[in-house]
């Protein structure tokens, strides 16, 4: 009997594709995600959840559109939700097409998910200081005509933010090219930069994702597009009528509406906590340490994959980045207990090394 070769049945641009890393390992400590490191529970805010099962969610999550409409100050119309923002990333690249230029190193979903629509992914190293290159960035908007621009800010894994004069430079530009410029503000909650948001309404080709998932809800998957209304109409089209589920809407509305106070303690927290890393860190002298707007820091050091293994070993699971970036880890900010730990584990590490 002929054996099927499954993998031959899958389209040529999915045969090629890697599947996004996502393996569990276990560990005392998970600094590898970006996670928030504190456990919110749901009866920390909610005492009962009486939602019917039998019934299907609201296809347009119109309560928590309008709760998530109150924080960020525009209406829920100019809101759409993801069942995570990399569902909102699949939908853009699925509704607007490629080519799709993201500056590199970046969040590996934008290249993914181009590669698994089957369209274009173009990238354009950042500098040195992980700033964009926007000469070299403009050039190829202008020879590539690209339908649509990532711009991760603060940028995974780099940390930083990119500069906004660079940033509105692209946007200006891409107006011209017919470009839509979509700023990806995962970690904007960390960053002392105020964002995009004021900018939504002087240019027309912008949109720009959230999401809850690094403040403390990565479990809910809960992202958002925010962008005028004819984008999202368009986009509306692809989106899968149930793509947020009950529990989600009604969790997500009810910690908005009333556990804020506390999720923004917590962001001060850790961005409390990412200083005084980022100033023990800085102390160690086998290693470089790059400053950071988000949730997580950006080290290079000298065989960084075996770093990475004794941390491990002593039970701390960090992000080893070397496929990336030559040498490198990322560590997500933790509780100051679990910092402590990975901090005294590191310079453990570094110090036996002579
Ligand atoms: C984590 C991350 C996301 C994905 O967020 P989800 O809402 O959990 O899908 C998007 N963009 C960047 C830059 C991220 O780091």
């Amino acid at each position: 009997m002929n054996k099927l070769k499954v993998e031959s049945l899958a389209r040529k641009n999915i045969q090629k594709l890697k599947p996004y890393q996502a393996k569990e390992i276990s560990c005392k400590i998970k600094l590898d995600a970006n996670e928030s490191p504190f456990a919110v529970k749901i009866s920390d805010f909610i005492s009962e959840i009486n939602i019917p099962l039998n019934r299907y969610p609201d296809p347009e999550a119109i309560v928590l559109r309008k709760a998530l409409s109150k924080k960020i100050k525009l209406s829920y119309e100019n809101i759409m939700l993801g069942n995570g923002s990399d569902e909102l990333i699949y939908y853009l690249i699925l509704t607007f097409g490629g080519p799709v230029l993201y500056p590199v190193p970046t969040f590996a979903m934008y290249g993914i998910i181009a590669q698994s629509v089957g369209v274009e992914a173009i990238e354009c190293k950042l500098d040195k200081d992980f700033d964009i290159d926007d000469e070299k960035f403009l050039k190829l908007v202008k020879l590539k005509k690209p339908r649509l621009i990532f711009l991760s800010s603060p940028n995974n894994p780099t940390g930083n933010t990119f500069s906004t004069d660079k940033i509105l430079k692209i946007i200006e530009f891409a107006q011209k090219n017919s470009s839509i410029v979509v700023i990806d503000e995962a970690y904007q909650p960390f960053s002392s930069e105020k964002g995009f948001l004021p900018f939504l309404k002087d240019y027309e080709n912008l949109l720009i994702l959230r999401t809850l998932s690094k403040i403390g809800f990565a479990g809910l998957r809960l992202g958002y597009l925010i962008g005028k209304k004819e984008f999202l109409h368009e986009i509306n089209k692809v989106r899968l009528p149930y793509n947020i589920d009950s529990i989600t809407q009604y969790v997500a509305t009810e910690a908005l509406n009333k556990f804020y106070p506390q999720i923004k303690k917590f962001i001060s927290e850790i961005i409390k906590e990412r200083q005084r890393v980022y100033k023990r860190l800085l102390k160690i002298k086998k290693l470089k340490v790059y400053p950071s707007e988000a949730n997580f820091i950006l080290l290079k050091l000298k065989n960084s994959k075996e770093v990475y293994k004794k941390l491990l070993k002593a039970g701390i699971l960090v992000r080893d980045l070397s496929s990336m970036i030559d040498n490198a880890l990322r560590v997500t900010i933790g509780t100051k207990e679990e910092n402590e730990e990975f901090l005294k584990a590191l310079e453990t590490i570094l110090e036996e090394k002579g």
